[in-house]
């Protein structure tokens, strides 16, 4: 714990690998199955290289006027970028070019427009459905329910390519309090699976963040999205 308050990205780095790795194996899920996203937003470039130099691979940005100056400068890294944020449809046609993964594809219209958008692109754009696991009012997403019954309208779009799910359960204190919602998650990817549709891949389930990341390993997460135990703590 004390090694995430102080220390450098490293460090820090090195002391998630322990964690991920335990808390794969604690499960008796196999090495290799949760990818690391390093959620950067408000991190500076200097400090984003350092943590590829130690060994991230993915960057996961919330905005894109803050991305985009980042990826420029960045260009000769070995990282990807995914987009974490939520995102406006008027943004769309620029995400599409840049980034690989999306995580945040929160309704059916906005899937519609990345699919227009990657379609003009001649490219089939990766996403993950964003759900609202929690029914929070104040919270963007597709409400479980919901997403049960759009999975068709959402797979017959061509040019995105639907790889999971991602969430952000309610805040709360106790990771234990995130469990019951990230079993949730895993449990309707589960469901939607079994809709069979073409094209839809559903295997990953983008959740976990700092506080929170080792009981959504525990519960089957393939992405995780880590800001404060890589970085250290943020304005805003
Ligand atoms: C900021 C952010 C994270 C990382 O949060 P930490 O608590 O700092 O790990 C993860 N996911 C999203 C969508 C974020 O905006």
């Amino acid at each position: 714990m004390d090694v995430e308050a102080s220390g450098s990205i490293k460090d820090r780095l090195a002391h998630i690998s322990d964690r991920i790795r335990s808390a794969l194996h604690e499960v008796g899920r196999g090495e290799g199955g949760v990818r690391l996203v390093a959620a950067s937003k408000s991190v500076t470039v200097d400090r984003l290289r350092e943590a590829i130099l130690a060994g991230v691979q993915i960057a996961g940005e919330n905005r894109l006027q803050e991305a985009l100056p980042k990826i420029d400068a960045l260009k000769g890294e070995r990282v990807t970028w995914h987009f974490i944020g939520q995102l406006q449809r008027r943004k769309v046609r620029t995400v599409v070019g840049v980034f690989e993964l999306i995580h945040s594809v929160d309704s059916l219209e906005l899937a519609s427009e990345i699919d227009r958008r990657a379609a003009d692109a001649g490219r089939r754009q990766k996403i993950l459905l964003e759900i609202n696991i929690g029914a929070e009012q104040s919270k963007a997403g597709f409400l479980v329910d919901e997403v049960e019954q759009e999975l068709p309208r959402l797979a017959a779009l061509n040019h995105v390519a639907i790889e999971g799910l991602m969430a952000v359960p309610p805040q709360a204190r106790d990771p234990e309090q995130s469990r019951p919602h990230f079993r949730g998650l895993r449990e309707l990817l589960e469901r939607l699976r079994r809709q069979r549709l073409p094209g839809v891949s559903l295997t990953e389930l983008s959740m976990g963040m700092s506080n929170d990341y080792v009981v959504a390993i525990q519960e089957g997460a393939t992405l995780i999205r880590l800001g404060t135990a890589i970085f250290g703590g943020r304005r805003g």
